[in-house]
């Protein structure tokens, strides 16, 4: 009998998700064979999400990328042909070069959070278009609204510590739907739940967690910043402040109680599109419970006001003095907790005086269609994408997709898969997975750090992102040292001596020493050391000082052909437009689905099932109808991220969203999009 050589090799969880679990990776002869949850890690604590727990479906794929491709049919027709990787390198090296001879900011670096990893993300790649002068990307595409929304106001992405929700006596869960993006805080949630504590839900639709809340607040999307003034004025109003931690740990009370004056809750009940009552039952709930905690996520910034919106809620705790007690506060990221030396990872220091332009990921698709100007610098002429899909994930993607589909563009993708994206490259290069590499996570779900060791080889002729870089770098004659760091290497560097590497090898993960209570006695880590209702820092910008609530750019009812607000949240089984070609987490989803009401649906003649067109003045998107109460009535819920050559027509849900940005962090606006909705007709406009 064959004797099995068996292994357990420790990781973390690459993906674009608060929770950054610990992985135990079993391999057998040298093959993966399971992955699980770290028991060992208190956050993970053995569970993972179904997602990641077929991640050797995914791996060993059979649709993987394994050996670098060249295109061979016309641009985004998705032929190419296998070819060796100095050949493929060369060639990309002399025509970077070639563009970068004329003006290094025709080359555009596009990535996004594909892995959350430091070394993989942004190290090696950072320095290889640092050192060549290229354009400099915005990176908004996700979470930058609210986090200058939270920068703004408590300092830096910093909050409660995730772990004790579970003492907290009241829960706000307020745009997320925890259970399908956030699965170990919902654990802990549901631990204070069997305490007693009062779980509310704040979201447009009705998901799966506000199932299972006490209480659901369905309002409209866009209007999250009334809700939470009018929160403030009842608390003015029936006395439940904290006023000694306001006088002491506070900026700006005066001008804030003014504007929250402004704010009844009859008023917000006409904005938001729920009863005041409900209002006034969430204010009373947040002013007499301690310790009362809010659980933040980015679906709500994803609008006009998106910023504003995170400032109005983030200055709540302070104002019931919430964070006084280590259950009470509000988390929307801890990111800002850990001390990452970006600028040793990323060395723009190799820019020297040189100062490229910078373009916004969210505007891609404009962007990639601009000529040359004296106001838009040169023409872009490459693309190199990496973690990131974005034909299927940036806005208004029928035009993202007529700018990728320029012959006079020259596009590389390093991919596991053949992505929309990819298959408009000029060429696809195999990037490993997380299982193949080194890497170390940070989060902006707790405050522990993991270490992600390789635990097989690298699938096929995969190499690490850090190594393609390395390789192009040589090939472009960049001879500065750091080009030549090891992942390992990256792995201390990128954490300094704030951790001890050895216990992160021994144990895959260390907790950073943040108080338990970090904000009890004020310390925030803004300019005044208090938390900031104004923001002089927003004065200076040209901005309000002050949070307000700012109206949808498409508010409903401002344009008669388009009466329905249409959102996007994720798919359970996907994460954003990762997972999707995992065949057994696509069966569970079935199809592309646009939640509808069923009163709206019975307005237009539409059944369970019926395929649809969702349309506006952007585009056309062809889905399953889904006539559910998960909708509320006038709102449609656009599941995505489907790949568009897996949707019915060749198109997803961001056909339809816009490329307008938010009042804060320059983010795009996903959830601030009219449309209409129509059965198909048997020959599809669309
Ligand atoms: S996607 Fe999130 S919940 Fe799933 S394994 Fe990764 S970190 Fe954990």
């Amino acid at each position: 009998m064959t004797e099995i050589l068996a292994s357990v090799v420790r990781g973390a969880c690459p993906h674009d998700c608060p929770d950054t679990c610990a992985l135990l990776t079993t391999v057998e002869n040298g093959r993966a064979v399971k992955v699980q949850g770290n028991p060992a890690h208190a956050l993970t604590d053995g569970v993972l999400c179904t997602k990641v727990s077929r991640y050797t479906e995914r791996t060993y794929h059979p649709e993987r990328v394994l050996t670098p491709l060249r295109r061979v049919g016309p641009k985004g027709a998705g032929q190419f042909e296998p070819v060796d990787w100095d050949e493929a390198l060369d060639d990309i090296a002399a025509r970077l070069q070639a563009i970068a001879a004329r003006d290094p900011q025709a080359i555009l670096p596009y990535s996004y959070a594909g892995t959350m990893g430091l070394v993989q993300g942004e190290s090696i790649s950072a320095r290889f278009f640092h050192q060549l002068g290229a354009s400099l990307l915005d990176r908004t595409i996700c979470a930058s609204a609210g986090a200058e929304g939270l920068t703004q106001t408590l300092g830096n992405k910093v909050g409660m510590k995730v772990q004790f929700f579970a003492e907290s006596q009241l829960i706000v869960i307020w745009g997320s739907n925890s259970i399908g993006s956030n699965l170990h805080f919902w654990r802990i949630a549901q631990e204070a739940k069997r305490q007693g504590a009062r779980l509310v839900c704040i979201d447009p639709r009705k998901t799966e967690t506000a199932d299972k809340c006490h209480e659901h607040i369905a309002l409209k999307p866009g209007t999250d910043a009334a809700l939470a003034l009018a929160v403030m004025h009842e608390l003015i109003t029936h006395g439940w402040l904290d006023q000694d931690y306001i006088d002491r740990y506070t900026l700006g009370w005066s001008g804030l109680r003014e504007r929250a004056m402004q704010w009844s809750p009859e008023r917000a009940a006409e904005v938001c599109g729920v009863p005041a009552l409900q209002i006034r039952r969430l204010a009373r709930d947040w002013g007499t419970t301690k310790p009362a905690a809010i659980r933040l996520n980015y679906g709500m910034q994803r609008v006009r006001g998106g910023g504003n919106a995170v400032r109005a809620i983030a200055c709540l705790p302070a104002l019931t003095g919430a964070w006084r007690h280590r259950a009470g506060g509000l988390l929307m990221s801890s990111s800002g907790h850990f001390p990452v030396r970006r600028a040793a990872l990323q060395r723009p220091d190799l820019l020297g005086e040189r100062r490229p332009r910078t373009i916004n990921m969210s505007t891609i698709g404009d962007d990639l269609l601009r000529e040359a100007s004296p106001a838009f610098g040169p023409k872009i002429e490459a693309l190199v994408v990496y973690n990131s899909n974005p034909v299927a994930v940036a806005p208004e993607s029928g035009k993202v997709v007529q700018g990728f589909a320029r012959e006079d563009l020259f596009t590389v993708v390093l991919e596991h898969f053949r992505t929309d994206t990819a298959d408009h490259a000029d060429y696809i290069l195999p990037a490993t997975t997380q299982l193949e590499h080194w890497d170390i996570h940070t989060t902006y779900g707790h405050t522990d750090v993991l270490l992600n060791q390789p635990a097989i080889a690298p699938v096929g002729q995969a190499r690490t992102n850090t190594d393609i870089f390395r390789a192009l770098a040589t090939r472009m004659g960049f001879s500065d040292p750091c080009f030549a760091e090891t992942d390992e290497q990256l792995c201390r560097l990128a954490i300094g001596d704030e951790q001890d590497f050895a216990v992160l090898l021994e144990h895959g993960f260390a907790s950073l020493p943040v108080p338990d209570a970090p904000f009890a006695e004020g310390n925030f880590p803004t300019p005044s050391g208090q938390c900031e209702f104004f923001s002089q820092r927003l004065v200076d910008m040209g901005l309000d000082g002050l949070p307000d609530h700012l109206p949808n750019h498409e508010v409903p009812g401002s344009d008669a052909r388009y009466p329905l607000a249409m959102i996007s949240p994720p798919a359970r089984h996907f994460l954003n437009s990762t997972f999707v070609n995992v065949q057994s987490l696509r069966d569970i989803e079935s199809e592309p689905v646009l939640e509808i009401h069923p009163q709206d649906a019975e307005a237009r003649g539409i059944a369970d099932g019926a395929v649809v067109e969702v349309f506006n003045d952007r585009g056309c998107y062809c889905c399953k109808a889904r006539v559910s109460e998960r909708a509320r009535p006038g709102v449609v819920n656009g599941m995505g991220i489907w790949w568009r050559k897996l949707g019915l027509n060749g198109t997803n849900v961001n056909e339809l969203t816009s490329q307008k940005l938010t009042d804060l962090g320059r983010a795009p606006v996903f959830y601030d999009c009219l449309v209409q909705v129509r059965r198909s007709p048997a020959t599809p406009a669309c």
